[in-house]
Order: C-alpha cells, then structure tokens, then sequence
C-alpha cells in the first residue's frame, strides 16, 4: 500500500512540474510578455554632481626666465629640491608648462604618477596629462584640484584643502552618528569638492556632416504615389508593417509584403536623414530633453530626445544601449550644432539625471557654455521644477506621441532599423505633423510642401526634396 502511495506521489509531482513548464512557455509567449514587456521607468543612478569648478588656461612658461626673475626679486637663488631620499623622478621628465628640469620636480603621490613643479608650482600627470594645458580650481576655496583617479573615461579631481568651505560646510552637517560612521568607514562619505573631467574622444560641435548610405530609391518596385501611401499609413498613422500591407491589399488592390514596407522604410529613411538633421532649423533659446526606452534585439535602449520647446522641432534624437554621459554628451551636441551660434542665455532643461551636468561640465572644459535646469521627480517640490515643469511636459507630449507609433512595432530587430524608424517619425512631427499648440501648422513650413493637396504627395515631396540636398552634397 505504501509502495503505491509513493509511487503515485511522485508521478503527481512530475504531472505539476509538467503543468507549470507548460503554463510558463505559454503565458511567456503572451500575456505575460503583453503585461512585462512595457517600457519600464527605470530609475537612473543618483549621483552628486558638485558645481563647475574654475577652469583655468595655463600659459606655457619658461622656468629659466622664472629663476631668474626670482632671484631679481628675492636675491635668493631658486634652489633644486633638497631631497632626504634619492629620487624617484625620471631624469628625463621636465615639467610640461615650464619645462624646468627634473631637479625642480616634487614627486607628490610616492611613485604613483603625480608631480610637482618647484619653479611654477603647477601639477602635473606622467601621461602628460596637463597637454590641454587646463587648470582646475575649487570654486568654494579657489585651491587648484588634485587628480585624485583616472576612470576609463574620465578623471576625478578632488578639492583636498581642509580649509575650503565646501569640506568644513559638510563636516559640520554631520549628526553624531553620521561622524561614528564617517571615523569607521570615510569612504561610504563625500565631504569634498569633487569634480569629473571627461576625457572621451570627441570634439564638439565638430559639424560633421550627418552622411548616411543612400539606397537608390528609382529601384523600388513601387510608384512615388504608392510609396507616399506606404509611408504615411506607417508613420503619420503609427500602422504596423503588418497593417500596412494589409490595408494597401484590402483597400487600394496593391499586394505588397510587410518585409517591403519595412525595406521601403528603410530605404526612405537613409534618403532623408542628411536632410532633416543638416537643416537650417529656426531655434529658439528654450530647449528641453528627455530619454525614452524602446527595444532593439529584445534589449531595451534609449533616444535622447531634445526638442525646441517653443518652436516644436526635434533637434537631437540618438539611440543608445546606455543611458550615460558619453550619449549624453553625443545628443546635446547634436542639438547645439544646429544653432548658428550659441544663445547668451541658453537654458536646456531635463530630469534630475546627473548625466545631464556631467555632459554640461564637458562642453564648458572645451569653452561651450549653457545654463542646464533640472526638473525633478513629479511634484514641484523646488523652485526650479515648478517654473520650468510646462516645458518638461511639452518633451513628455513628445514622448507620449512617439509611444503611439512606436507600439505596434513591437521593437526592432537591427539598431539600423531603430535609426531608420527615428528618422521617419522625426522627418514626419518636424515637417508634416500639425501642431494644435501652432494654430495647427506644422512646426517646420516648406511651402514647397504645404501648397500640396495631401500626404502621400508631401511625403514624396519630401524625399525629393532630400535627394536634392544630397546631390548639392556631393558637389559641394
Ligand atoms: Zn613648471
Ligand atoms: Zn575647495
């Protein structure tokens, strides 16, 4: 009798393991893709971002003329370093900014690669670090910054004065408890000024022109008007590929496959893209941006839209597998080499991200300055967030919009694809989609587009008025 209660426990237990392996495949295939699948607000990483530092130009100095002046003034020689043990500098090393010899050169860090220079009292690094030639200062105390470590894509810079008002404001902020911990575990606390020089390899606003590889559109198997139906069932009315096939060959007798639609996309896509991101856009100094999440290859990704608040025109809209400061850095500089030159008082504003200000610090160490606002959480519990907070919301419209079309796609299979369908629905809210907040214009106005009678033929306007730009291009 045991033996066959035992027998049949385990065949139940194999029968449920069985169900719910069953359960799992299905529901993962459906529903619960349909109720996981939702682009999730996924929180970003907190991080203290101090203020800019002062950044400083050095100019090139000759420790020779230095010496001397020195002795003019004091009467005293400059003396070589007096060292207690032998020394550990290189005799081939002379500082970068005056080029004093090594017998002048302090090593600061006991061997690990920071120098400094008796003569002109400047810092410096072993990988001649100091070749920009920028100085860092502390805008609490005015002291020079210590490079403190070297990231792969950027340095850490630390205010180390113990007088600086930055350091003692957050030492005297600490409860009791606070400093019990502080004493155990210093690291767990940031009290001083800290700042992150981003050294990725990038020029900004270097212009480069936006190239992409044209497809041959005459070679399609499909006329302009057919085309222009394509496009503006796809992307004015956010349609599937699937639905746009359906309708050309339930409604206008043209049988075509999704995998066209989608090719046709493509293709127009790489045709207009030189042309909508190299136009001469008419901006004003209200810029707002935002990221959003889509899926390429079943992994989620970012666009870092920025958009002109007032005028309504997408300026940046990058896609990126990281939500981080070097796509940050990629999508405001998009926006900025739209403008002919800088506005005085640009303000861009974004979400409490601090990819945001660590992007703003790179352009100011390269001498591009703007004003960036931080609108936080979804309350107007600071100052800033609640007057900029109706611009924020011009960029969520922006987003909600951009959610409606993007949906039935069901993500991208190729990062190219992503592109392609960015640039589509950019080409399409820029130039053909009215704007009720525009008295129900188009934020762009091509004349040459408004006079026509309907989409499908402001589509293929469109497209040949790109071709156009392109063959200027190439001649230019
Ligand atoms: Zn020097
Ligand atoms: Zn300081």
């Amino acid at each position: 009798m045991n033996n066959i209660i035992s027998v049949l426990l385990v065949y139940i237990q194999i029968q449920s393991k069985i169900i719910i392996y069953l359960m799992c495949s299905v529901l993962s295939k459906h529903s619960l893709r349909k109720y996981y699948d939702e682009p999730v607000n996924k929180p970003y990483r907190k991080l203290v971002v101090d203020d800019m530092p002062v950044i400083k130009t050095l100019e090139k100095l000759d420790y020779k003329q230095i010496i001397a002046d020195h002795l003019k003034a004091t009467g005293k020689a400059l003396a070589p370093v007096k060292r207690r043990k032998p020394s550990t500098i290189p005799e081939t090393m002379t500082c970068p900014r005056c080029n004093a010899t090594h017998e002048y050169l302090y090593d600061n860090t006991g061997g690990r690669g920071q120098y400094l220079c008796k003569v002109c009292e400047c810092t410096f690094n072993k990988k001649n670090y100091y070749l920009k030639n920028l100085l860092f200062c502390c805008p609490h105390c005015g002291k020079a910054l210590t490079l403190q470590k070297q990231r792969k894509d950027f340095n850490i810079h630390k205010c180390k004065n113990s007088k600086c008002s930055y350091y003692l404001n957050k030492l005297n902020s600490m409860s009791a408890e606070e400093k019990h911990r502080y004493e155990a575990n210093p690291h767990d606390f940031k009290l001083h000024y800290i700042y992150r020089e981003f050294n990725i390899d990038f020029e900004p606003l270097s212009n480069k022109a936006s190239k992409s590889n044209t497809v041959n559109l005459s070679r399609l198997y499909v006329s302009p008007h057919t085309l222009g139906l394509i496009l503006t069932y796809n992307v004015n009315f956010g349609m599937s590929s699937r639905q746009t096939a359906a309708l050309m060959r339930e409604v206008h007798g043209i049988n075509i496959s999704h995998q066209s639609v989608l090719n046709y996309a493509d293709a127009v896509a790489r045709n207009v893209k030189p042309f909508i991101d190299n136009y001469k856009y008419d901006l004003t100094d209200s810029i707002c941006g935002d990221e959003t999440y889509i899926k390429v290859n079943s992994k989620w990704h970012y666009i870092f839209f920025i958009i002109d608040s007032i005028k309504k025109t997408i300026i940046s809209y990058p896609v990126s597998p990281r939500r981080d400061t070097k796509t940050a850095i990629k999508a405001l500089d998009s926006a900025l080499s739209k403008f002919d030159s800088i506005p005085e008082d640009l303000t861009l504003i974004f979400d409490g991200n601090p990819i945001y200000l660590l992007a703003q610090h790179f352009f100011a160490q390269h001498g591009i300055h703007f004003d960036v606002k931080q609108v936080i959480g979804l309350s107007n519990d600071d100052p800033v967030s609640e007057e900029y907070r109706a611009l924020k919301q011009i960029i969520e419209r922006l987003n909600r919009t951009f959610k409606r079309n993007y949906k039935p796609t069901n993500g991208f299979n190729s990062f190219d694809g992503s592109v392609s369908f960015l640039t589509l629905f950019v080409a399409y809210f820029n130039f053909l989609r009215p704007h009720s907040s525009l008295e129900g214009k188009v934020p762009v106005v091509l004349n040459e587009l408004s006079s026509l009678p309907n989409m499908p033929a402001r589509w293929q306007k469109l497209i040949s008025m790109s071709q156009e730009y392109i063959k200027t291009q190439q001649i230019a």
